[in-house]
């Protein structure tokens, strides 16, 4: 679960977020769905704390979380431009996370650190979980490749898979289909509901797109200048939106 108790962020003197609380349950498919400049991202990135808000507070799992960096966090972000080292290869861009996190938990415990990495069986257990994650997204047969080297929804894949070694408890996903084309993103779409189904966390999903928002989610929150104008079903968004910018953005008739 996520709540986001009344943030606040400005850039300047603008305000981008607005005073914003929201509780997303655990295993909740929830869109944040806004046009452009409302300020999706500068949320999620609050969320995955690659972004520090001025006032309010973030909760994952019951317990806060604004004292911790990234890393931290139990959440992994899939961000719109995929975010892969072009010098890695897939596999090396996949288990980057689980290496990281092996490398700082090495730094807290130097002298144990020092004695104890079994480095063989390490990497034989980050191989395992990349293997895992690409065979889920059909990308096993592409691990030794370089990010140049894979069409876009390819690396829209090991960009998800980069996030599913980590198994968080929250995914957050940033417009992550919409460097693809319309029959790509069509079954993208399906392929992320189907991981949802599958391991059943929490997701944050951010797009601008209102089918994606309308067909994947549990609920739409749907934001307009940096505030939420309403948080419900598609279903009720769409029959009854809660004013007529929120109509306008769903398309639904007046
Ligand atoms: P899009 O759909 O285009 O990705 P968005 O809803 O994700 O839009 P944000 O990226 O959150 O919007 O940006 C919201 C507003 O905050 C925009 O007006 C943007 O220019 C501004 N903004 C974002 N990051 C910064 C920054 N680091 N410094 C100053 N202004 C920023
Ligand atoms: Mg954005």
């Amino acid at each position: 679960s996520v709540s986001v108790r009344g943030v606040s962020k400005s850039f300047g003197s603008t305000p981008i977020i607005d005073g914003i609380s929201l509780d997303i349950c655990d295993g909740e498919f929830l869109t944040l769905l806004g046009p452009s400049g409302c300020g999706k991202s500068t949320l999620l990135r609050i969320i995955a704390g690659l972004e520090r808000q001025d006032c309010g507070t973030i909760e994952v799992a019951g317990s806060k979380v604004d004292h911790l960096r990234p890393k931290r966090r139990d959440v992994a972000m899939v961000f719109q431009s995929y975010a892969l080292y072009p010098h890695l290869t897939v596999s090396e861009n996949m288990a980057l996370p689980l290496r990281m996190r092996r490398l700082s938990a090495l730094q807290r415990l130097p002298v144990i650190g020092a004695l104890l990495p079994n480095t063989h069986s390490v990497s034989a257990e980050i191989k395992t979980e990349v293997a895992r994650a690409a065979k889920a997204l059909g990308i096993d047969h592409l691990l030794a490749r370089k990010p140049g080297q894979l069409s876009g929804g390819q690396r829209q894949r090991v960009a998800v898979g980069r996030a599913m070694v980590r198994h968080p408890a929250v995914f957050l996903m940033d417009e992550p289909l919409s460097n693809l084309d319309a029959k790509l993103r069509v079954q993208m779409r399906g392929e992320i509901k189907e991981l949802h189904r599958r391991i059943g966390v929490t997701f944050v999903y951010v797009t601008h797109d209102q089918t994606e928002a309308m067909t994947m989610s549990d609920r739409i929150a749907v934001m307009l200048d940096g505030q939420l104008a309403q948080v419900a079903s598609p279903q009720q968004i769409y029959t009854s939106p809660a004013d007529r910018r929120v109509a306008e953005l769903i398309g639904a008739p007046k």
